[in-house]
């Protein structure tokens, strides 16, 4: 099989996770999904992911709470998340790392950038936590930041949906997806992607993004071979 991209940013919702119990971590989901990470790597792709935390918690949704601690306790979600993964793809030999935007060193390694790239180059999956580190981002915009870092060539976003629509394909059974779709469109139309800033840093850095549905996690290794799926957003 032919790679179409060398380094990719794969970002991993949290809900993707969590399978029907749409809460906390169904490890047989992460396994399939791990299984499918690995024949990334043994096809040559250099793979990082950054993945979300709303199986546990969305500082967005947390109602009366102060928003930096509720965003600090959704950056935690994602640390549980990134070491089931790590978890997983270890127990199936594949070496990786697990870096964080807070340091947690008995936990985890810091994020430092020029690491996770050599850690890429000599094979390992590095796994991003903590979002950006900020309150106020989501992961999708710390997908858009880390795959600018590491030079990714493009980011795939796996989610539960499969692809961009002109419109909410539940509430209008005509809605139409798109085969690609530029950032200015997504941007213009608020066409749910992903959030502002997340669409925007792309756009800036012209790095595409190809959404794609996660309920079959072969879809990872179809999207690593140029297969036709998804939408494609780019410039
Ligand atoms: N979060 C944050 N800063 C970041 C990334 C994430 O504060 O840079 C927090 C925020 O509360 C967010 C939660 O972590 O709601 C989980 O991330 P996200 O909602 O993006 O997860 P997903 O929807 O992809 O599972």
């Amino acid at each position: 099989m032919e790679l179409k991209y060398k380094r990719i940013l794969l970002k991993l919702s949290g809900e993707a996770l969590a399978g029907d119990k749409k809460m906390g971590i169904d490890y047989n989901i992460v396994t399939d999904i791990c299984k499918n990470i690995k024949m990334c790597t043994e096809l040559g792709c250099q793979v990082a992911i950054v993945v979300g935390g709303g199986n546990f918690w969305r500082g967005r949704s947390s109602g009366e709470m102060e928003r930096t601690r509720a965003d600090h306790m959704g950056m935690l979600a994602t640390v549980i998340n990134a070491l089931a993964l790590a978890d997983s793809l270890e127990q199936q030999g594949v070496p990786v790392r697990v870096q964080t935007a807070l340091p947690m060193q008995q936990v985890a390694e810091p994020y430092i950038r020029n690491r996770a790239v050599r850690h890429l180059e000599k094979g390992r999956v590095v796994i991003l936590a903590c979002g950006t580190g900020n309150p106020f981002f989501s992961t999708d915009t710390a997908a858009a930041l880390r795959a600018a870092e590491i030079n990714a060539e493009v980011i795939f976003k796996a989610t539960m949906v499969d692809g961009v629509y002109d419109k909410d394909p539940k509430k209008y059974p005509d809605a139409v997806r798109f085969d690609r779709v530029s950032f200015s469109r997504v941007l213009a139309d608020s066409l749910g992607v992903m959030d502002s800033t997340a669409a925007s840093l792309c756009k800036d850095n012209s790095l595409p993004i190809l959404l794609f549905d996660l309920s079959d996690p072969y879809n990872i290794v179809r999207a690593l071979c140029g297969e036709d799926i998804g939408t494609l957003v780019s410039e």
